[in-house]
């Protein structure tokens, strides 16, 4: 499986020679980079689409480069997965997430947002994630149930045993799951009668493309109202990313989608820009 995931790696990244960054000058410096503290983390608003508040914020790393700039998870999250970075960076990013919303509950009780923190497959496979996981939230203090964890649906095609376990503790825990991307994976959804998965989140393509044809707008529409059904049918609760204008939100809306995340409602920001939304909304 490990063999098959790098052979994708290296088919599918299409992002490799996009930019100046070589994978060689990334995987070298980020060892260092994370004891320097250049990574740093961006939350983006979950609202919830029938009155537009705060329910969730999404944690997205970033990545302050002292000679490249600000560097996205793409051009990084690829490298520190094959070379294992993921591990140490991953459980920055939780800790850190954790620690943030812990913090706004502390100041703003109930009108604090939930968490949501990207898994990326090989922490999904560490026999050490349960207890890192259990660790972070009680020495933070964040209540398990304002955290979900996105798994792809790649991560979770044909789990082994050992991951499938860990996502029940995980949820047995009171921690919910997400499946990311959703609709993208290719995969048979099997995995949806096998996990003990909370959301979908509906992949922001399927969304933010509806713009070509006509034709195109009313099929891409359908097949966003099918997976909003299809998550109710199976009493799950559904995220539509890359909502970007008030068209796409209306229309979500209009469908019974339960949330949406894009630009329209916030873009990734500062943990101060976050602090300001909550102070803008009202209690209750
Ligand atoms: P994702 O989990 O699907 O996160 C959503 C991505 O969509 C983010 O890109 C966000 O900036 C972008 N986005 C949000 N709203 C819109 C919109 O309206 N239109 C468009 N076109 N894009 C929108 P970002 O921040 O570059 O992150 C890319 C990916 O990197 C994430 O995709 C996630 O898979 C991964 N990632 C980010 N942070 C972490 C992390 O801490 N750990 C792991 N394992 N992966 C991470
Ligand atoms: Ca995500
Ligand atoms: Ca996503």
């Amino acid at each position: 499986a490990k063999e098959e995931g790098r052979g994708r790696w290296t088919l599918f990244d299409p992002q490799r020679n996009a930019r100046s960054v070589s994978r060689y000058a990334v995987s070298v410096r980020m060892p260092v980079a994370l004891d320097r503290g250049e990574f740093f983390i961006d939350y983006q608003p979950l609202c919830r689409l029938e009155d537009g508040s705060l329910s969730s914020v999404e944690a997205l790393v970033r990545w302050r480069h002292p000679q490249l700039g600000v560097l996205g998870p793409d051009e990084f999250i690829g490298t520190a997965e094959e070379t294992g970075l993921i591990m140490p960076l991953g459980r920055w990013v939780l800790e850190q997430a954790c620690g943030q919303a812990a913090d706004w509950v502390e100041r703003f009780g109930d009108r604090a947002p939930h968490l949501n923190v990207n898994l990326a497959v090989r922490q999904l496979r560490n026999a050490g994630l349960v207890a890192d996981i259990d660790r972070v939230l009680r020495s933070t203090g964040l209540d398990p149930k304002r955290l979900q964890l996105e798994i792809t649906e790649s991560a979770v095609m044909g789990p082994e045993d050992d991951s499938l376990r860990a996502l029940n503790s995980l949820v047995d825990m009171g921690v919910s799951l997400a499946i990311d991307d959703f609709g993208t994976g290719w995969s048979n959804l099997a995995y949806l009668r096998d996990l003990p998965v909370a959301s979908l989140k509906i992949a922001g393509s399927f969304v933010s493309d509806l713009k070509e044809s006509r034709r195109e707008q009313v099929l891409g529409w359908r097949i966003v109202g099918g997976l909003v059904s299809l998550a109710h049918t199976l009493g799950l609760t559904v995220t539509a990313e890359g909502v970007e204008n008030a068209d796409h939100a209306e229309r979500l809306r209009s469908m019974g989608c339960d949330r949406a995340q894009g630009w329209y409602f916030g873009r990734p920001s500062r943990p101060e820009e976050i602090v300001k939304r909550i102070m803008e909304s009202k209690s209750g």
